[in-house]
């Protein structure tokens, strides 16, 4: 079997495309891709657990629909998922039948799905392989993936800096090329920040776009499901298809969910032609003090080229930006800690037996969850405690409103908003752990979004420093397609960047026996 690496920088609609020519099957593509992960990982540790057997029947499942559909003709073959053959990474939360998901967590240590989430029934519809789970902050809490309890991950631009989190493995695998696509969740920017500091695009959906039926919660009126990819198509079409509705999860939409990939134009003439008259609004209060000031500059130039292409671009305030990380830390522990009681020791996975029930459940929790998770259960049972519930709880859910009413008063004015993804670049891995509160900054861009339930998606807008800056489009609600034809129209305008052109720089750092293991390094 060929193991050619040059499959593996195809993406996932070049795959596709290849896979109905014959040009190659979807067990070398497979093949191509294990072969990566099995060789680099280690360096990287992007993965948690992989499933090369199930990944392979699913490869030879794909490889006898399309010999079925070649042999009835090409309206067949057109006819086939656009995912079919193609390797999808799931973020470690995503539960799936007879395979382990820890949430990257020591409590969930050697559970099994009993069943399948529902995007992951949509996308063995689909036909996509999946190789394995991928890396995360514990329980999704966190910006950088060091949360895990089985090991950060690297950043493959640079493997001592963080690829972001919390679906950092998510990122980093879909940067490193081992696979075109992975999912993602995004509570507060756990796909718009990797996606931003490993150069990949990332979308965070519109509250309700994607089931949440399987996926391991964090803070359940926050989370959503979304795409990681290395160009808006395959982000769009991993959207397509896993969105819509689920009557099993009662937040799910029945709005009808458009073919995002096909409304994209290859043209890029007709690609840019979408900016010609976009009201494009920039908030004022996305322009952090601490940003650095190369990545002000990326963001900048950005918004120039877009202009220069036709979008106009409007100032706008969104007055209640600075309340968001405070409100965001009230509600989501708050859900956190109402969430999180379910791992007991006696339900799922690890349970450590000392005494009676009590001292169990003390043992099986003092043990399986790490400090952060720790943290944040405490801030969450205290924000709901009686007499703490209106001054915390209540008042942060009133100020969730004046965040979401200031993006409806924006989108009177403006077709979609433009922002950083984030105010800084990858950071070294260790910075920010000593310090809560740093961490916690990370995400000051995302945040807002999250809080109104909208639509953002983070494209990459070229390098500072040689790392990796994310431009962030703010949509209104259910209004997915259009911030993919944005993105779509950047990628048009941008397409002669040098920075395109380079691969992540670490690469062949990942290649060398030499380079450190990245596996069972101490939890943050
Ligand atoms: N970094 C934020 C947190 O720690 C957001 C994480 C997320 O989106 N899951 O809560």
């Amino acid at each position: 079997m060929s193991t050619d690496r040059s499959l593996t920088r195809l993406h996932a609609h070049e795959m596709a495309a290849g896979l109905r020519a014959g040009r190659f099957s979807a067990g070398e593509l497979l093949a191509a891709h294990l072969a990566l992960i099995e060789g680099q990982d280690r360096a990287l540790n992007a993965w948690v657990s992989l499933d090369a057997p199930g990944a392979r029947a699913a490869a030879a499942d794909a490889d006898a629909r399309i010999a079925a559909a070649r042999a009835e003709g090409a309206a067949a073959l057109a006819a086939l998922p656009a995912l079919l053959g193609i390797p999808v990474g799931l973020k470690d939360l995503v539960v799936t039948r007879g395979q382990p998901s820890t949430a990257g967590s020591r409590i969930l240590a050697g559970f099994r799905g009993p069943y399948d989430a529902h995007i992951a029934e949509r996308l063995a519809a689909a036909g996509a392989v999946i190789p394995g789970k991928t890396n995360m902050d514990e329980f999704a809490m966190g910006s950088s993936t060091e949360h895990s309890a089985w090991g950060a991950t690297a950043n493959p631009w640079d493997l001592d800096r963080v690829p972001g989190g919390s679906s950092g493995g998510s990122a980093a695998a879909v940067a490193a090329y081992h696979v075109p696509v992975a999912i993602g969740t995004d509570t507060g920017g756990s796909i718009r920040q990797p996606a931003a500091v490993t150069g990949t695009v990332g979308m965070k959906p519109t509250y309700g776009r994607v089931s949440r039926y399987g996926i391991i919660a964090f803070a359940s009126s926050l989370d959503q499901v979304g795409p990681f990819a290395r160009d808006v198509r395959d982000a769009a079409l991993l959207l397509g298809a896993v969105a819509g509705r689920d009557d099993r999860d009662s937040t799910s939409s029945a709005l009808p969910v458009p073919d995002y990939a096909a409304a994209l134009p290859e043209d890029r003439d007709r690609a840019a032609g979408i900016l010609r008259g976009l009201r494009l609004g920039l908030p004022r209060q996305y322009f952090v003090d601490g940003m650095e000031p190369e990545v002000e500059a990326r963001i900048r130039e950005a918004v120039a080229a877009l202009a220069a292409a036709g979008a106009e671009i409007v100032e706008v305030d969104l007055p209640h930006t600075g309340y968001g990380l405070a409100t965001y830390y009230i509600i989501a522990p708050a859900e956190a800690s109402a969430n999180l009681a379910r791992h007991d020791g006696i339900r799922y996975g690890r349970s450590v037996r000392e005494g009676d029930v009590l001292g169990s459940y003390l043992a099986t929790r003092g043990e399986g969850f790490g400090p952060e998770v720790k943290r944040r259960i405490m801030l969450g049972t205290y924000a709901l405690s009686a007499g703490y519930y209106d001054a915390y709880y209540l008042k942060a859910q009133k100020v969730r409103t004046l965040i979401k009413e200031d993006f409806d008063r924006a989108f009177t004015r403006v077709d979609a908003l433009i922002a950083p993804s984030t105010p800084t670049v990858a950071f070294p891995l260790g910075a920010r752990t000593g310090d809560p509160l740093a961490m916690y900054l990370s995400d000051i861009c995302t945040i807002p979004v999250n809080a109104a339930g909208l639509p953002a998606l983070s494209v990459p807008c070229g390098l500072a420093d040689g790392l990796p800056v994310g431009l962030q489009l703010i949509g209104q609600a259910w209004d997915e397609a259009r911030l993919f034809a944005i993105g779509r129209a950047w990628e048009a305008i941008d397409a002669d960047a040098p920075w395109r052109r380079l691969e992540p720089a670490a690469l062949p750092r990942l290649d060398d026996p030499a380079t450190p293991s990245m596996k069972g390094r101490a939890q943050a």
